[in-house]
């Protein structure tokens, strides 16, 4: 007998599609969070991930949060799994998992059988009422209710034989892979990284873009950003993340621009670099953490005025309708948060006007922008100098 995670997937979800590097895909990502905790083997079993410990403990404390959480698992069950599948053997070893997870108070439960041996000499209705006896009879604070139990115990007969009886739910939404790729902005605040997340949620694979203003913007905000992208990767799988050297193109739109005006252009320019990028590698949209209202950048009419300097891709912004505390309480889901809130600025305060316009009209920013001398040179210097780190 040994302690083992078994992790399912939306099987829906997959039909049709690049079925086989989905789930791969979903394989490696388990596999590189696990790496960090132990000596954890991961395997497909018949539409199934199943998760097997090399070492003598299965820390699923530890593992389940590290599997659960990874967009397009449905949900994970801790089983024990048996090799040997005669009826006595399932018989004792179901008694053994059922007293060590429900035995602090009264229950009801049932029985239900996966037959996937169809040589196995008792079908599937025998066999839930063998066991199901066999526990009844074993157990004092046991009673069966088939039609609402508390606790339903899983017996599947397959290769080798699965028993379980808590199923724990993931985030839901598609396998990753299932919907193209998006490029979000990812500053080192809280709501850009959400906004990733619930792209990715349907199943959009993550690049990211960071714009990096040294000095003015630190090496440990650099880290912040790089650190988010980590966080952020344990639930999207592998994340390509771009840094831009911004100072240049930062400095020469200061100089140019009234100061109510520059927010409105910093923006832009960062669209016209991100939606760049996006294209060289593949992305089919743009997405940032603009929630409408929340700063005078993220007005309607701001929103029109930075908007236009994306030419081709769609631009996403899965927060537009969100109040910043549901926006925080996803974040702290995701374990953003704490890393967000690090002191560290993502933009030195002289970039920062005193009285930004809430109001640009997209028309007198446009003429404005035209008139900033090298800007087009400038951008396309700061896309030649990326860095970029794959997490
Ligand atoms: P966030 O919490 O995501 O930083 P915010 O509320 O601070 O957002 P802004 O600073 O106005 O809002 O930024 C709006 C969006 O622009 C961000 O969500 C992000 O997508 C993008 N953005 C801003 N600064 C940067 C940056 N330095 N690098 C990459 N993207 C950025
Ligand atoms: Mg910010």
């Amino acid at each position: 007998m040994q302690n083992v995670l078994l992790a399912k997937y939306g099987e829906i979800a997959l039909r049709g599609k690049n079925r086989h590097l989905i789930e791969n895909a979903l394989l490696k990502t388990i596999s590189k969070n696990l790496e960090k905790i132990g000596n954890y083997s991961v395997s497909k079993e018949q539409g199934r991930v199943l998760i097997e410990s090399k070492d003598e403990i299965f820390d699923y404390d530890k593992v389940i949060p590290l599997v659960v959480n990874i967009l397009g698992i449905t949900a994970v069950c801790p089983a024990i799994k048996l090799n040997d599948s005669s009826i006595e053997n399932i018989r004792e070893k179901a008694l053994l998992h059922m007293k060590e997870h429900w035995t602090d108070k009264n229950y009801s439960f049932k029985v239900e059988t996966k037959r996937s041996d169809k040589q196995y000499p008792m079908d599937s209705r025998e066999i839930s009422t063998d066991i199901g006896g066999y526990i009844f009879n074993n157990m004092d604070n046991i009673t069966v209710d088939v039609r609402n139990p508390d606790i339903t115990l899983m017996v599947e007969i397959r290769n080798y034989v699965y028993v379980y009886s808590k199923l724990i739910k993931g985030f839901g939404g598609l396998p990753i892979g299932t919907s193209g790729k998006a490029t979000v902005l990812l500053s080192g605040g809280i709501d850009s990284p959400v906004a990733a997340f619930m792209m990715a949620k349907r199943g959009v694979s993550i690049e990211a873009v960071y714009f990096h203003s040294p000095p003015y913007t630190s090496d440990r905000a650099k880290q912040k950003v790089i650190d988010l992208a980590e966080q952020l990767s344990t639930f999207t799988g592998e994340i390509k993340l771009h840094i831009v050297p911004f100072t240049e193109t930062q400095l020469k739109i200061y100089e140019s621009v009234p100061p109510e005006k520059m927010t409105i252009l910093l923006k832009r320019a960062m669209f016209k670099i991100a939606e760049k990028i996006a294209i060289k590698n593949n992305s089919q949209g743009l997405v940032t953490g603009d929630s409408i209202g929340q700063v005078a950048s993220q007005t309607m009419q701001a929103i029109e005025a930075i908007n236009s300097a994306v030419k081709d891709l769609p631009v996403f912004r899965p927060l537009c309708s969100m109040d910043k505390q549901e926006i925080i309480d996803v974040a702290r889901k995701l374990g953003t948060f704490d890393i967000s809130i690090r002191p560290y600025e993502d933009c030195c305060t002289i970039f920062v006007a005193k009285h930004p316009e809430t109001k640009p009209k997209k028309t007198i920013i446009e003429n404005i922008e035209k008139n900033i001398p090298d800007l087009d040179i400038l951008i396309d210097k700061a896309i030649d100098n990326i860095e970029t780190i794959i997490l």
